[in-house]
């Protein structure tokens, strides 16, 4: 049911740069939470009528879980430790999206997932879909970008995606022979590096990182951010997302000496309901 997402060629600051648009997948099930839960939506399983997962208000992993339970008939109970007054009256982004296609909401300030009594009739996904599962539908991208660079003549390439979890990037890497480079958003290159172990203790070349010297707490809002965010969108009409993008596009632009003989495609992860709430926040802040 997802098939192939295009990939378009854009130019940004005097250099020719491919895009993978996987935000284009599927009308609701896109981006890379679209290929990390590929395998669910492919596969049948009888005995589990519920996915339980957990983590932020406002996670895209929460809002693509109540489609995929959407799309099998299944029920979707997702512990957040915390929901905002204001957020519960004026619902908005992922967590309006997510309730409407019939998300259990269970507030719980001690949920930790090691103690969690997973029944049979579960299937339980870890914060953001970092799940080995997930090399399932990224086997599938790597294939689709191959394939692609193939039909024409690239010869180099380089892979590029900002990391959360690092999971999209870990499992691309481990299915294709470009080198994919990454930076981290959440946490720093030891974060990264522990969670790439953490799924693939023994994979022989890891994803490349790239760090910025500014340490960037995640959800925060930075004007460098919401500027390449603007200036992406004005030059290419590509909406991008803007957890994620704006520091990946920061970092490849200032690396990009470092791939003068290389193709790059930069792979567009979706995300981009998350921006009905992010959006607004960056332009209270910043355009007023
Ligand atoms: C979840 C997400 C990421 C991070 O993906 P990981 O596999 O956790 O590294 C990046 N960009 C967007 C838009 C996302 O939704």
């Amino acid at each position: 049911m997802l098939k192939n997402s295009p990939i378009q060629k854009i130019n940004f600051k005097d250099r020719d740069i491919y895009i993978k648009r996987d935000d284009l997948l599927h009308k609701d099930f896109s981006g890379n939470k679209a290929r990390k839960f590929h395998y669910f939506l492919e596969n049948d399983f009888p005995e589990i009528d519920t996915i339980v997962s957990y983590g932020s208000n406002q996670s895209n992993a929460m809002y693509s879980l109540s489609v995929l339970a959407k799309l099998k008939k299944w029920n979707f109970k997702y512990f957040t430790n915390h929901i905002p007054s204001f957020l519960k009256e004026h619902p908005n982004g992922n967590y309006k999206y997510a309730l409407k296609n019939n998300m259990e909401l269970i507030v719980d300030l001690n949920f930790d997932k090691a103690n969690y009594q997973k029944k049979e009739n579960e299937l339980f996904i870890d914060e953001g879909g970092a799940i080995s599962k997930a090399s399932f539908g990224l086997q599938i991208l790597a294939e689709e970008i191959n394939t692609w660079k193939n039909k024409n003549n690239i010869k180099y390439l380089k892979i590029f995606l900002p990391s959360g979890t690092g999971t999209t990037a870990l499992f691309l890497q481990k299915f294709t022979n470009d080198e994919v480079i990454t930076c981290p958003c959440v946490g720093d290159r030891e974060y990264l590096m522990k969670q790439f172990k953490e799924l693939e203790p023994n994979l022989k070349t890891y994803p490349r990182i790239l760090e910025t010297t500014k340490k960037y707490h995640f959800g925060k809002l930075y004007l460098e951010n919401f500027e390449i965010w603007k200036k992406l969108k004005n030059a290419t009409d590509i909406e991008f997302d803007l957890l994620y993008d704006p520091i990946g596009w920061n970092i490849l632009l200032k690396n990009l000496d470092k791939f003068l003989e290389t193709d790059i495609l930069y792979i567009h992860q979706g995300g981009l309901i998350g921006n009905k709430t992010m959006l607004p926040r960056y332009e209270r802040k910043f355009d007023s």
